[in-house]
């Protein structure tokens, strides 16, 4: 049955009637018509009415290559025509081995091991149950008190209850809090909601003061400190100064704790390199790799980690230290295939070259955006874009969350042919890679007008 044959307002009835959105509230989401997608081609996607739109977020962060890249789609293809699944609880198969050894050729220096999942809140989850063991099965007994984590205000690292814990949006994680394990956290390298209210031009990096305050008191007990490397994300894109995420590595390892980097988000050239820890030469323990791992086609996710940790694993059967965790759809051959076909593009098309100057382009570009009197800042790194939306300039003061503003955005967006997806009052773009400078231009002209227009100016 051809999905086109379907009379589209049946299409629009169905998914009123049996979908139940992620992140959506569904109220509001039924008042509203919804917009179905029918087909991607490079930096479009089509509804089931032919409009044409850009997709101004890479479909939720994933799309590197643009939709329907023939490379990729021949690669599944190839790959459905031998087998689509198998088991890697105690077989393998081809292409998840070929994808690790080119995962752990390009990751920094000293991650040698492949743990395969299918989500980024699972490379999450990974990292910190790995994280937990390993200080566990360590000789020294003063390191079984190593059991907690050190996690930044204002992180995401997904939605399944460990990565809650290790998370502080509150929007989000506030009424799971009594499900939660119990952190330690220190303030978001937030520089323009600073907590000691410094500017640029002060900034004596009072958040890091504070961050090595908080290791050295906690480090007998600390398993592990996990962050968001360059970009807190989910955060509204909040973007830590230079060297911040190389001092956090170093007191990491300054004060014998394990550092995770969760590069879900920035990994895959988003930040302007293939992994934003490049940017600052930071090698972490644990490396949590999602979102654009398949070039935004299927579900699949790496945590990688080091021979020191993968060894600690290491005993005979009825010893115990066997890490008892897997997903069934672990290391998808389909996945992996996508996966080396989008590392393939990476190696032969010369896109990471091209990013600089997009980047470039962009803050070129975004620094107009200061001329709309409620643009309070406007954060980048690389094709990682949040534009921070106030009420008030000069307080800062935010919009309640009643005013919507994010949301009306981005269906103002979605009139002129964009589609954008905020995190509240923070309007996010994150262009598909190899969007042409034209169509960078096309994403900050529509955003332009739409905060123009629904902020009234
Ligand atoms: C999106 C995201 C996750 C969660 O990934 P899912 O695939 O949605 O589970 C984890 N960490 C970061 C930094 C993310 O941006």
């Amino acid at each position: 049955m051809q999905t086109a044959t379907i009379d589209p307002t049946v299409l629009e009835k169905w998914d009123q009637e049996y979908i139940w959105h992620p992140f959506t509230q569904m109220q509001q989401y039924q008042q509203e018509k919804p917009l179905i997608i029918e087909r991607g081609e490079g930096s479009y996607l089509y509804d089931i009415y032919g409009n044409k739109y850009l997709d101004g977020v890479s479909s939720l962060w994933v799309t590197v290559h643009g939709h329907c890249h023939p490379r990729i789609n021949r690669a599944i293809i190839r790959q459905l025509e031998k087998v689509a699944h198998s088991t890697l609880l105690g077989l393998s198969n081809v292409p998840a081995i070929l994808l690790a050894q080119r995962l752990v050729q390009m990751a920094p220096a000293g991650l040698s091991k492949v743990f395969y999942s299918d989500s980024g809140a699972t490379a999450v989850e990974i990292a910190i149950k790995m994280a937990y063991q390993y200080w566990q099965q360590q000789g020294n007994e003063q390191y079984r008190h190593k059991k907690k984590f050190l996690c930044l205000q204002l992180a995401y690292h997904g939605d399944t209850i460990g990565a809650v814990s290790v998370g502080g949006i509150d929007t989000f994680h506030r009424i799971f809090a009594p499900l939660l394990f119990e952190t330690i956290t220190a303030p978001a390298p937030y520089c323009y909601r600073c907590p000691w209210q410094q500017e640029k031009s002060n900034c004596r990096r009072e958040c890091l003061q504070e961050l090595e305050k908080i290791i050295k008191k906690h480090q007998h007990e600390l398993a592990a400190m996990i962050m968001e490397p360059l970009v807190q994300g989910a955060a509204g894109m909040i973007v830590s100064p230079p060297g911040y995420l190389r001092r956090a590595r170093e007191l990491c390892r300054q004060y014998n704790l394990l550092f995770i980097a969760d590069e879900v988000a920035t990994g895959f050239g988003r930040t302007g390199k293939m992994f934003a820890c490049q940017h600052e030469e930071v090698s972490p323990d644990i490396l949590c790799l999602a979102k654009g791992i398949t070039g935004g086609y299927l579900p699949l996710a790496a945590t990688l980690t080091t021979e020191e940790i993968f060894r600690a694993f290491l005993g005979r059967p009825e010893e115990g230290r066997t890490f008892y965790h897997g997903h069934t759809y672990t290391g998808n051959p389909l996945a992996c295939a996508a996966a080396l076909a989008s590392l393939d593009l990476f190696e032969q098309s010369g896109l990471l070259q091209e990013l600089p100057e997009k980047a470039a382009f962009l803050s070129g570009e975004l620094a107009k955006f200061y001329s709309l009197p409620h643009v309070g800042d406007v954060r980048q790194k690389g094709l990682m874009v949040g534009i921070e939306l106030v009420l008030d300039r000069t307080s800062k003061e935010p919009y309640p969350p009643g005013a919507q503003i994010g949301h009306r955005v981005i269906l103002a967006a979605r009139q002129k042919g964009l589609i954008l997806r905020p995190l509240g009052h923070v309007i996010v773009l994150m262009p598909v890679l190899t969007m042409s400078i034209d169509e960078l231009r096309q994403i900050l002209e529509i955003t332009y007008q739409s905060i123009a227009g629904v902020t009234g100016e």
